[in-house]
């Protein structure tokens, strides 16, 4: 299928996980994905080396590294783009980390660091992305954010103020670019298959999957159909919406 043939998306966070599974979605509907990675570049090596051996999608893919906390870097990153794209149609705010710590024994770079990846790094990108797409007057912008934001989670004080935070700034954005076409939305995914998990114990992981209304965790691949989903045309008046995608957490 080609329903994002000739679309620029960038995403964030593209090398693994739901980001991978995103770009993938998007490649095989015919879009040109520009993705950022940030430090594990033998991921971006092998997602790029298995994507040109994929038949039918060849030279549609851009992986770069860009630190998206890092505003210079940022800046630098939709330089290129601007000089290279022109513009870009879809921004897809995945890049996220977890410093998990009670807040008794959090270090402060610890809170830090997962505010400015998850929080700053969403601004920073959503910052440039808008000043692109308001010369088009089209865009979608989609973040990926957590329902820890507003349940809290013990040990994740640091990573659900940085998700409810993302909600917030989001939710303002999408009052601020209605008016230009470029809408705004969030999609809040429950636990998904991914490295994220990886440090939680068998038993951590039996507790959570036992919550589950399903019984399972979900699949990077169900997040990117959904993320689909609100870049089409048929999302054309879903703005400031935070979509849940839990198995009914
Ligand atoms: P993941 O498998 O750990 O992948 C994270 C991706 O983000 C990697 O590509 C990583 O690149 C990139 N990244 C990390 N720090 C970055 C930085 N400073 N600058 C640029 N890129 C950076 O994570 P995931 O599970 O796919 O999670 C993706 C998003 O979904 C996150 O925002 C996460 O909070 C959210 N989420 C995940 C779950 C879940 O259960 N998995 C649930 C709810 C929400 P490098 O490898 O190069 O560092």
């Amino acid at each position: 299928m080609n329903n994002f043939q000739g679309q620029k998306v960038v995403i964030t966070g593209a090398s693994r996980g739901i980001g991978k599974a995103v770009a993938m979605a998007f490649l095989a509907e015919g879009a040109t994905v520009l993705g950022i990675y940030g430090g594990n570049r033998q991921a971006a090596t092998a997602f790029s080396q298995e994507h040109e051996s994929t038949p039918g999608i060849p030279g549609r893919l851009q992986l770069y590294q860009c630190d998206v906390a890092d505003d210079n870097q940022v800046r630098k990153f939709f330089a290129t783009i601007e000089e290279e794209h022109d513009t870009i149609d879809v921004l897809v705010n995945n890049a996220g980390i977890r410093r998990d710590a009670v807040v008794a024994m959090m270090k402060p770079e610890e809170w830090q660091r997962v505010l400015d990846v998850n929080l700053t790094g969403s601004f920073l990108m959503a910052k440039q992305a808008v000043l692109l797409m308001m010369k088009q007057k089209y865009g979608r912008i989609i973040s990926i954010t957590s329902p820890m934001a507003h349940l809290g989670f013990a040990g994740q004080a640091n990573y659900a103020a940085s998700k409810a935070g993302q909600i917030g700034m989001m939710r303002s954005l999408a009052k601020e670019t209605a008016k230009r076409k470029i809408t705004v939305n969030c999609i809040s995914p429950g636990f998904i298959e991914t490295e994220l998990l990886d440090g939680l114990t068998p038993e951590q992981l039996a507790t959570y999957k036992n919550m589950i209304p399903m019984k399972r965790f979900g699949r990077p691949a169900e997040i990117a159909a959904a993320v689909l989903f609100l870049a089409s045309p048929a999302a054309s008046y879903i703005n400031g919406a935070v979509l849940e995608i839990t198995g009914g957490l």
